[in-house]
């Protein structure tokens, strides 16, 4: 039973974990997902719209910074026709180089069309400067470059890029709107998940606990109940089924007990040993029913006079009865032993073929002493029962006692008869 309930209780244990681990990795895959997906928006954000914005820009500086200045220069004769030639030539070429690079992103459809034709653009452009190079390089001065053309060239590119860097920035803008509604989607997303994962692990939590409470509170139940059928069961193993006093098995378990105490406290220990008188006879002359009736009556006396929590009354065996006291000096012993004694006799229960009373009787061999290590554990019993034997031989309906528990005879015996 309890096996079954703690297999049960593992097993629940077991799923709790189970759910856990499952919500865990499935936040840990949500996660993972979510964050490929901000990367890629990120990604797009950043090589889609903000680089090309720095590379047109720079291209727009090249043309502006770089080749007029380079020109301007060159007709205020700041600069030789050697270095104006290299200047615009390697301008050219990074612009080349930037334009090769703008064009690699990723471009929308809808920008297509006008990045074809501001290429276009820039190819007439470089070739405007590309022919004013050979110029120079023919022998042509700079001052026969016709400036307002120039200027007209340099303004018209200047458009060109400026509208397509406005696109960009456009699409940048749109991007990051758009980067910025997928994160708090995802944001939400992940919240709602979290959420109802902590909400499900509560809840089955609650119910398993709550489940795991019930098992627990059953397998109380059960163990209560056990208890009680063990102490039932105890009872009876330690009673006697006809007088309900406590039997043999008991008296050895209390004698060893008490006997050992005693020593241990050096303190009073009391055994007596009692036994109805012809009670063979009695059985003969009212039956054997009767008979257990009278052992009942006298089990009643017993218990009656022997009221103190520390007083052991056994049933030996047959109408033998063994008594344990505790603390109980040798007057009190005595007195106690009469008073039974009166007291079975005062039931007046008749008993006819008794040679002692007209009513039956009962007999008492009563050993008091101070325990001390040196006692042996059998001669109470020895003793006890020497005394009762005297106590038969005196005429019986009385009890002797002794507190000689040494091996020689008793020293000190006493016959009170009733
Ligand atoms: P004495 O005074 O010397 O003790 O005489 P007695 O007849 O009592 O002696 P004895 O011990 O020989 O007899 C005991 C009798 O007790 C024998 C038996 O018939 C009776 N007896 C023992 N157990 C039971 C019982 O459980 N029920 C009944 N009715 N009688 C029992
Ligand atoms: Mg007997
Ligand atoms: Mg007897």
């Amino acid at each position: 039973m309890q096996f079954v309930e703690a297999l049960k209780l593992r097993s629940k244990l077991f799923f709790l974990f189970m759910l856990i681990t499952i919500g865990l990795v499935l936040v840990g895959v949500m996660g993972y997902l979510n964050i490929n997906s901000m990367k890629k928006n990120l990604d797009s954000l950043y090589f889609g719209s903000l680089v090309p914005v720095t590379e047109l820009n720079e291209i727009l500086q090249i043309y502006h910074g770089s080749i007029a200045n380079t020109i301007y220069k060159a007709r205020n004769s700041e600069i030789s026709s050697s270095q104006t030639s290299s200047e615009i030539e390697s301008s050219i070429l990074n612009i080349e180089i930037l334009w090769r690079s703008y064009e690699s992103h990723f471009k929308r459809d809808e920008e297509l069309q006008y990045v074809q034709y501001t290429d276009l653009e820039i190819i007439a452009t470089n070739d405007y400067f590309k022919k004013i190079l050979d110029g120079l390089l023919a022998g042509r001065t700079i001052d026969d470059i016709s400036m307002e053309s120039f200027e007209k060239r340099v303004e018209h590119i200047h458009t060109t890029l400026n509208k397509l860097i406005n696109y960009e920035v456009e699409v940048a803008q749109y991007e990051r709107k758009n980067f910025l509604k997928v994160y708090e989607s995802i944001i939400q997303n992940v919240g709602i998940i979290l959420t109802m994962i902590i909400f499900g692990v509560l809840i089955i939590s609650y119910y398993v606990f709550k489940s795991i409470q019930n098992d627990h509170t059953r397998l109380e139940i059960t163990t209560k109940k056990l208890q009680r059928a063990n102490k039932k069961l105890e009872n009876v193993s330690y009673t006697d089924s006809l007088t309900s006093l406590h039997n043999r098995r008991y008296f050895n378990f209390i004698y060893d007990r008490e006997l050992k105490r005693a020593k241990r406290t050096k303190s009073y220990i009391t055994f007596m040993m009692l036994d109805i008188d012809f009670f063979k006879q009695y059985n003969d002359t009212y039956g054997h029913l009767e008979g257990d009736f009278a052992l009942k009556s006298v089990s009643k006396v017993l218990r009656d006079s022997l009221k103190r929590p520390s007083d052991y009354v056994f049933r030996l065996g047959g109408e033998e009865f063994g008594v344990v006291l505790i603390d109980t000096d040798e007057s009190n012993s005595a007195r106690l032993a009469r008073e039974i004694c009166d007291a079975v006799r005062a039931r007046e229960i008749k008993h006819e073929s008794s040679k002692a009373n007209e009513f039956l009787t009962i007999s008492i061999g009563v050993v008091c002493c101070v325990a001390d290590e040196a006692l042996d554990e059998e001669i109470l019993i020895s003793r006890a029962d020497e005394m009762l034997y005297k106590a038969k031989e005196s005429g019986r309906n009385g009890y002797i006692i002794t507190t000689n528990v040494s091996e020689a005879t008793a020293q000190r015996t006493e016959k009170i008869g009733a």
